[in-house]
Parts: C-alpha cells; sequence; structure tokens
C-alpha cells in the first residue's frame, strides 16, 4: 500500500515561487552594514532594493512586518539625529541575493533646513548613482497623500524607471481607511505616479504582505520574471 500523499508544499508558480516563499525569503533579513554618507556603501553585486518615504508613513513598521523582525528598522524620529542608509541582506543559508537599503525618512519638521536639504542631495544622489539598485518601494500614508518631497522624488527616479528600474508606492496603515476611501487614496495615487504600481499596505492587519513579499523576490530575480507578478499560484503543468 502505498502511503497518502502528505501536505502539498506551497503550490511553486509559473516563476516557481510562491507567496510563501517569498514572504520566507524576506525573513532571512540580517543587518549588514550602516553608511553615513554615500561613499561607504559598499559596492555589491547583487540587486539592492530601497525603501524611502517621508517621516512617520510607516517605513519602519514595514520593513520589520516584511522581515517578520520586532527591530530590524527602527525609527529615528530624534531631530539632529545622524542620518544612515542602512542595508540588510537577504538569501537563504547566508548567501546573500539581494539587499534592503532602508533610507532615512524626509520631511521631518524639526530637522534644520540645512540638514534636510543636505539629506534631499545625498538621497537624490543615492537615487541616481546607486549601480546595483534595482527598485524603489516609497511608502505613504494615504491620509496625507503624496507629498511634495515624495513627488520631487518620483521626478529624480523618473529617468532611470523609465530605464527599467522597479518602483512602488505602498499606501501604509490601509487598516485606517474603510473601503471607499482606501479606493480613492488608490486612485489619487496612481494617478500622481502617472499609472505607477500603487498597493495598500497594512502591518497591523498583514494587509498586503505576501503581495508585496512576492513583487520584491520578482524584483531581486528577474529571470524568474514572466509577466505575472501576483497570483503566483499558477499551476505549473
Ligand atoms: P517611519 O517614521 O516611516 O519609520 O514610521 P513608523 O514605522 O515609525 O510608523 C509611524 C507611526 O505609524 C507609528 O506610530 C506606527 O505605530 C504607526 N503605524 C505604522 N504602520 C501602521 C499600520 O499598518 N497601521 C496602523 N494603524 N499604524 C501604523
Amino acid at each position: 500500500m502505498t502511503s497518502p500523499p502528505g501536505p502539498r508544499a506551497p503550490t511553486p508558480s509559473a516563476e516557481g515561487t510562491s507567496a510563501a516563499q517569498a514572504v520566507a525569503w524576506l525573513h532571512t533579513a540580517r543587518f549588514l552594514t550602516t553608511a553615513p554618507r554615500l561613499e561607504h556603501l559598499p559596492e555589491l553585486a547583487v540587486p539592492e532594493i530601497a525603501f524611502v518615504g517621508r517621516s512617520n508613513a510607516g517605513k519602519s513598521t514595514c520593513i520589520n512586518t516584511l522581515t517578520q523582525q520586532k527591530r530590524l528598522a527602527f525609527a529615528s524620529k530624534t531631530p539632529g539625529r545622524t542620518q544612515a542608509i542602512n542595508l540588510f541582506a537577504l538569501g537563504k543559508q547566508g548567501l546573500t541575493d539581494a539587499v534592503l537599503a532602508d533610507l532615512p525618512g524626509y520631511g521631518y519638521a524639526a530637522v534644520p533646513k540645512q540638514d534636510k536639504l543636505r539629506w534631499q542631495q545625498v538621497m537624490a544622489n543615492y537615487l541616481v548613482t546607486r549601480p546595483s539598485l534595482a527598485g524603489v518601494v516609497m511608502m505613504v500614508d494615504p491620509r496625507h497623500g503624496l507629498t511634495e518631497l515624495d513627488e520631487i522624488l518620483l521626478e529624480v527616479i523618473r529617468p532611470r524607471v523609465e530605464a527599467g528600474l522597479k518602483f512602488l508606492v505602498l499606501l501604509t496603515k490601509a487598516d485606517k481607511l474603510n473601503r471607499s476611501e482606501a479606493n480613492k487614496a488608490l486612485s489619487i495615487a496612481r494617478l500622481q505616479t502617472a499609472g505607477g504600481e500603487v498597493k495598500l499596505f497594512s502591518a497591523l492587519k498583514k494587509q498586503g504582505v505576501e503581495e508585496a513579499s512576492l513583487l520584491l523576490w520578482h524584483w531581486a530575480h528577474p529571470q524568474t520574471q514572466t509577466g505575472t507578478q501576483t497570483g503566483a499560484e499558477t499551476e505549473t503543468p
């Protein structure tokens, strides 16, 4: 008698990766290094995905939720605190196959203007020149919408997006919106990003975690891309 088949492994998608595998991949995140200036960033041979957003948009919470780690990223709310780019390595068995870059939040009202301007310049330089940059995730609080600084940043990266850089807006704290507010926020953000990819995300409700994880996985493994970024449960023959 043959034994019955055990529980099925997550169904691989046509690209070979299920949402569960993408979530597990993000869980491997570990601190790599911190760089107070661009010249301190290590040269990388793996794709890098940057997380950007206005201060208080929910970026640290989002990174910690995606990586299922309590304090990998932490909010730096203290004005004047040294701002730095933190890198986290991803990949099974210690083999790094991608890196997440956490960029300091911008727009914090209490930061002196001079520091704000300096930081905006560092960030623009990073986004324009970083060779390993493969994708950018922008966290936006949908109750405020895209701010002027978000829009400036969009302009900065537009040429790179046109040249293939991946880009996603995550509307954070989605648990605070009802359905019609959420739909409105999605429509407005899509207009503001000229049809760019926009998704709802809630750390509290774990909404959007699988979708975002799968998208990031595909960004980091473009050889697996077949055009479907979600709906990973497609059966393989
Ligand atoms: P950062 O400055 O962009 O890193 O923002 P934080 O991650 O520190 O989040 C800012 C505030 O928003 C904190 O009070 C968080 O608890 C809250 N927050 C973040 N994500 C969520 C969420 O998904 N739902 C709700 N309700 N609050 C959130």
